[in-house]
Order: C-alpha cells, then sequence, then structure tokens
C-alpha cells in the first residue's frame, strides 16, 4: 500500500516538473494587402515575432500589388520586357500558370485587364459592353505568360493579378516562418481566409467560423488543426447598378462576367493555403456541378460549397469537422 503511495507521488510530481505553463495568448490585427488580418500566438516574445511577420507581409504586399509602381508584378505589368524577379514572385507566377492549367483556366492570373474594366481595380465599378469585353478576352490567356527560372514576360497589354491567390501564399509563408521559428501553435487570418499553425497548446482544434454570405451572422464553426480554411464568395467585393444587378469579383474568364451559377460561396479547405485559394477562386467560377467533378477527378482538399438559395454542401470530412449555426440545411456530397 505504502509502495503504491509512494508510485501515486511520484508520477504526480513527474506530471508537474513536465507541465510548462502555456505563455498567455496574444492576438494582434493589422491592416495589410487591403485587409484586415491577424495573429494568434501562445509565446513568451509574441511580440517580437508579431513584428517579424507583419514585416514579412509588407515585403510580398510590396512584391505583389498590382498598383504599387515599385512593385515586381507592376513592373511585370507594365514593360512587355523581359522582367528579372525575386524568388517569392516567381514561385508565385509558377504555381498560378500550374492551378490555371489543373482548372483549365477557370483560375486564371492573367484577368487583371477584365477586371479592370469593370473597376474592380480602382473601386469606380461600370458594367463594360459586350464589345469592350470581346476585345479584352484576348489578352486574358495564362498560357502566354513566359517563366524562365525568375524572368517573366508578357505579351502587350497582358497584365497579371494576384488577388486570388497571393492571400493563401502569404499563409504559406507565414507558416513557414514560424515553424521555422520553433513555434508549433498559431493561428493566421488573412482577411477571413485561415492558416492554423498546429492545434491550440491544450491540444484541441482551432474554432473558425464559417461566414454566412447572406448576413454578417455565421453559416456554422469548423474545428481545425494544421489546415488552412479558404473561402471566395461575391458577397466579398460587388456592385450593384442602377438597375439593381449585382456583379461580383470574381470573373469568369470565358466570358468576361462575373460568374453567376448559383454558388453563394466556396470554401476549400486543404494543408496548403496557396492551393486552397487558387482553388476556392476557380470552384467558385466552376459553379457547383464541375466543382464537384473536380473534386472526384482531382481530390487532395475539402471543400463547403453554399449555394445562392441558402444550403450547405460539404465533402465527408468538411462535414465532419463542420457544425452548422441552426437553420442552415446541409446536405454531403458522395
Ligand atoms: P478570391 O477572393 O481568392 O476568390 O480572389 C478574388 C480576386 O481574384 C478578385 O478580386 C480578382 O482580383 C481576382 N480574380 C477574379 N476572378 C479571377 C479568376 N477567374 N482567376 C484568377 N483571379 C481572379
Ligand atoms: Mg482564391
Amino acid at each position: 500500500m505504502k509502495k503504491r503511495i509512494l508510485y501515486l507521488f511520484i508520477s504526480f510530481t513527474v506530471l508537474i516538473s513536465g507541465c510548462k505553463a502555456v505563455p498567455e495568448k496574444t492576438t494582434q490585427t493589422f491592416f495589410a494587402m487591403n485587409t484586415y488580418m491577424s495573429i494568434t500566438l501562445y509565446e513568451e516574445n509574441s511580440a517580437e515575432i508579431i513584428g517579424k511577420t507583419i514585416n514579412i507581409i509588407s515585403e510580398l504586399e510590396h512584391l505583389w500589388s498590382v498598383t504599387d509602381e515599385n512593385s515586381e508584378i507592376y513592373a511585370i505589368n507594365n514593360s512587355f520586357q523581359p522582367v528579372y524577379v525575386s524568388d517569392y514572385t516567381a514561385d508565385l507566377i509558377d504555381f498560378s500558370l500550374d492551378m490555371a492549367e489543373k482548372t483549365e483556366g477557370k483560375f486564371d492570373p492573367t484577368i487583371y485587364p477584365v477586371l479592370t474594366a469593370w473597376g474592380f481595380t480602382t473601386g469606380e465599378n461600370r458594367v463594360p459592353d459586350k464589345k469592350e469585353l470581346s476585345a479584352l478576352l484576348p489578352l486574358v490567356d495564362y498560357s502566354k505568360v513566359i517563366l524562365e527560372g525568375n524572368t517573366v514576360t508578357l505579351s502587350e497589354n497582358m497584365a497579371l493579378d494576384s488577388g486570388a491567390v497571393a492571400k493563401g501564399f502569404t499563409g504559406d509563408i507565414v507558416e513557414s516562418f514560424l515553424k521555422e521559428q520553433g513555434i508549433t501553435s498559431a493561428l493566421l487570418d488573412v482577411g477571413g481566409n485561415i492558416q492554423a499553425i498546429g492545434s491550440k497548446p491544450d491540444g484541441t482544434d482551432w474554432e473558425i467560423g464559417l461566414r454566412s454570405p447572406f448576413s454578417d451572422g455565421l453559416a456554422g464553426i469548423l474545428e481545425v488543426s494544421d489546415l488552412s480554411v479558404i473561402t471566395s464568395g461575391n458577397y466579398e467585393r460587388f456592385f450593384i447598378d442602377e438597375s439593381g444587378v449585382r456583379y461580383g469579383h470574381i470573373i469568369d474568364p470565358e466570358t468576361g462576367y462575373p460568374a453567376d451559377n448559383g454558388m453563394a460561396s466556396v470554401t476549400v479547405i486543404g494543408n496548403e493555403g496557396r492551393e486552397c485559394d487558387a482553388l476556392s477562386t476557380a470552384l467558385y467560377v466552376m459553379g457547383y456541378e464541375k466543382a464537384v467533378e473536380y473534386w472526384h477527378n482531382n481530390g487532395g482538399f475539402d471543400m463547403i460549397l453554399i449555394s445562392e438559395n441558402g444550403n450547405i454542401f460539404l465533402t465527408p470530412y468538411a462535414a465532419e469537422i463542420f457544425t452548422p449555426e441552426s437553420g442552415w440545411n446541409t446536405e454531403i456530397i458522395s
């Protein structure tokens, strides 16, 4: 009996001494890449790491902004000569061309001239006429982008836009940086797009709100560890013309018109932010049937599709980690 008490005492002391107190949670919100971002950490030196993270994000913004006259994307879009770019930008373009190929051009990083015609780049929105759009459509063609090592060349009047992939890419780069610092538990929110690094320090999942495309409320909660969760939806940026028609910022590269196929939002859950981001945009353009077909044929990710009529469609694993708010109708995609 005495021996058992002694063992109990020893194991209790080992347990206590083995438990290092977790530093307090720090969350900092900041504005970059035209959106609010936040980072949550549980580290002694949170302030220093957050400072370095913000510097990395500013550096990426400086490379990829379409409007900053000193950015690399601006140089590519305005020279039509070979432009030598950083590894980050070469990677971004290489990956984008790859995803454009995989999605048969539904995601197309050369959409910028059409996006400009709709005024989404300046905020002065307008509805271009059919003639104007058909004149611009030949400029939207990822297969004409030449990338040789770190050198990029565009044909005259073509232009790149990193808007559909930059935030996911940024999430991946920040994740690598944090992991290099030995951080195993952090949450990065890039304008509603989530990069979850590990789980919470107590081992439980991060709880992520999935926004309703129809209100400021939530459609439900996702519980994730070590995953990216990225959403595309036309509720994020849109305008309504005099006759009450709504136009969103995600464009079908085939027609030059905002994708309008009954989808309200597409959320992609996967291991890499960049892939989730490119896919969320592409699957949004594809619409329900084609998105499901793409998932069947390619796999490697999960998705949540919310239709304009308010139904939520989830792949089986997404359904496992998602709890809808009351009143939402859910269906599992098979
Ligand atoms: P996301 O919110 O990730 O779906 O990205 C949408 C942004 O990507 C838009 O604001 C545009 O800058 C750009 N974009 C719009 N349509 C496309 C498209 N079909 N392919 C690639 N980028 C697009
Ligand atoms: Mg995207």
